[in-house]
């Protein structure tokens, strides 16, 4: 898949930084800087909300424990009025409110303490997806051997063509559509089954099990289909 019309590093590409603890920041601000990034940074929640309507950054990272308010609540209200990119940030004990910021609409997380090789990951992965979002569909995706023709609908692996049932293939393309960000247990439940069936984790279970001996070489080792414990699955990009 070629990701040509996604914003890179060094096109002035502002990252806004939502975070109170000032050696993560400073890290942050290090890292970003020096990989060609812009950065705009606060401590605060309010403060934060503010510039992410008069800056307009292109992703923002929001740590969830701020001083004045719910990072869960920044979520949503970012989510009232804008459809930039955010990474949360949370601690350990945070499991939940992770979970539930992604569902919020957060397009991904990272778990303190994390390293630069996936800091950078995620925000190059959030940048493609939005402009993916803006721009072009692309008609096929392909990532090691995995082949998917989403016009003609038929998935390949290693040079074979697979047969998925309907559920299995719709699993697939929903998790290709988010490919490389985390999707959460709730988000594929209602996108697969619908609103309804957002409890039915055992379904996902099942069906994941399936598609995994279909496509992966190894499906106790899947290299496709990874799973975030506690969280959700995600589609490994390289
Ligand atoms: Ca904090």
């Amino acid at each position: 898949m070629s990701d040509v019309s996604a914003p890179a590093a060094g096109q002035n590409t502002l990252v806004l930084i939502i975070e109170d603890d000032a050696q993560i920041r400073r890290f942050l601000r290090t890292t970003l800087t020096s990989n060609g990034y812009r950065i705009e940074e606060t401590a605060t929640a309010l403060d934060g909300i503010n510039k992410a309507a008069l800056r307009a950054p292109d992703v923002i990272i929001l740590d969830l424990g701020l001083p004045d308010l719910d990072g869960l609540e920044v979520m949503r209200r970012l989510r009232e009025w804008s459809s930039t990119p955010v990474i949360v940030v949370s601690a350990r004990e945070q499991e939940h409110d992770k979970v539930e910021a992604l569902d919020a609409g957060a397009d991904d997380y990272l778990t303190k303490p994390f390293g630069t090789s996936e800091l950078l990951a995620r925000i190059r992965v959030a940048l493609r997806h939005s402009a993916r979002v803006q721009g072009s569909d692309d008609a096929v995706f392909e990532v090691g051997d995995l082949h998917v023709d989403l016009a003609r609908r038929t998935v390949s692996v290693r040079g074979e063509d697979v047969h998925l049932t309907p559920l299995e293939y719709k699993l697939l393309t929903t998790l290709v559509r988010y490919a490389g960000r985390v999707v959460t247990h709730r988000q594929l439940l209602n996108e697969v089954w619908g609103p309804s069936y957002t409890n039915e984790s055992h379904y996902l279970r099942v069906y994941m099990g399936q598609l995994r001996h279909k496509i992966e070489a190894d499906p106790a080792r899947p290299r496709y289909l990874l799973t975030e414990a506690g969280v959700g699955y995600r589609l490994w990009v390289d």
